[in-house]
């Protein structure tokens, strides 16, 4: 493993304790999700279950490290966002089925791998940031709106090679095709107010300083933006905006999940397999929902106050595993129309 890999994790905690432990009271876990998101909910799993989870931060390299270490990763279970990163865990042949009537009970099944490869536990839609004023409700009711005259120069976003965009991408060729596809790619782009740059929040900024009337955003970014006492200016790109909840043709809002998975070659399998479950519970899923302003994946399980007020909407019901096979082809159209450029 290089050098660079091992530099981008952060160690949770002495990652030689992992080595060659069976200890039947442990779960190594990689997590690409930061500490302050999941040590509340895993220190009640060790409180319910007296399984310690050793958590090893991963920011990137992921894939890369489990690749290296093969048979000997210490790594039991792994914990990621974007259907893209769990994907490509599995096209990699590095997960392992699980199989859980809870699970299943759980998470509904278009959250989930069709053969327990990996599965969802909190949910994101992608969705339409408008100007408080400048923009009507009715006035994007699909994601197909955005490309209207109405909206030309009035459109920021990030990358078109973002995991968000192209997953987004991706499930629009699933719904109409690759050819609607790159047409509704070829009339955002006419739209923009702005090359392509910045984050999520970099748009909302863009909104509130007036250079463009709507963005893309993931839904939790407006309660990070909301409650971000560190640089309240957030607050205020916040304030600018509402969220619109555009729906995909005949489908509800485009999601995509943050979600777990069990290695190929995982040691302690039993305690991976309860960690799972235990996240996907009610108790977990409330406070893993609540941490990063997302939506629990678990039906019937309350939203935040907070998440709430943002409004409800109709999330599709496509399979992610179904998505996420037109992701090639979402890169390509990306590629063609030169999104970025
Ligand atoms: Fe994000």
């Amino acid at each position: 493993m290089t050098h660079k890999i091992l530099k981008s994790f952060i160690f949770g905690t002495i990652f030689i304790s992992f080595a060659g432990t069976l200890s039947a009271k442990e779960v190594n876990l990689y997590s690409y999700r930061q500490p302050f998101l999941i040590n509340q909910f895993l220190n009640q799993f060790t409180k319910q279950t007296g399984i310690k989870v050793n958590v090893v931060y991963a920011k990137k390299g992921m894939l890369e490290r489990i690749k290296a270490e093969g048979r000997n990763t210490p790594a039991d279970a792994v914990l990621t966002v974007d259907i893209s990163r769990l994907s490509a865990l599995a096209n990699a042949d590095l997960l392992q089925p699980v199989s859980s009537p809870i699970l299943h009970k759980n998470i509904p099944p278009q959250f989930r791998h069709p053969d327990g490869l990996w599965f969802g536990l909190t949910l994101r839609a992608r969705v339409v940031y408008a100007h408080k004023n400048r923009v009507q409700d009715d006035e994007i009711m699909t994601y197909s709106d955005l490309t209207k005259p109405r909206f030309k120069g009035k459109i920021c976003t990030r990358s078109g090679k973002h995991a968000y965009n192209l997953s987004l991408l991706a499930a629009f060729v699933d719904e109409k095709g690759e050819k609607a596809a790159e047409d509704w790619v070829r009339g955002l782009k006419s739209n923009l107010a702005r090359r392509p740059k910045g984050n999520d929040r970099a748009q909302v900024k863009a909104i509130k300083e007036g250079l463009c009337d709507v963005s893309l955003g993931n839904t939790y970014y407006l309660g990070k933006m909301e409650t971000n006492d560190k640089s309240p200016e957030q607050k205020e790109w916040a304030n600018s905006v509402r969220l619109l909840f555009p729906k995909l043709g005949g489908r509800g809002t485009h999601v995509n999940i943050s979600g777990a998975a069990m290695t190929k070659y995982a040691k302690n399998k039993l305690n991976a397999k309860k960690l799972l479950e235990f996240l996907s519970s009610s108790v977990a899923q409330k406070m893993y929902a609540e941490q990063n302003f997302e939506y629990p994946v678990k039906p019937g399980v309350a939203w935040s106050a907070r998440v709430k007020s943002w409004g409800t909407f109709l999330p599709s019901d496509v399979n992610l595993a179904t998505i996420a096979k037109h992701r090639l082809k979402a890169t390509k159209i990306m590629d063609i129309v030169n999104f970025d450029g």
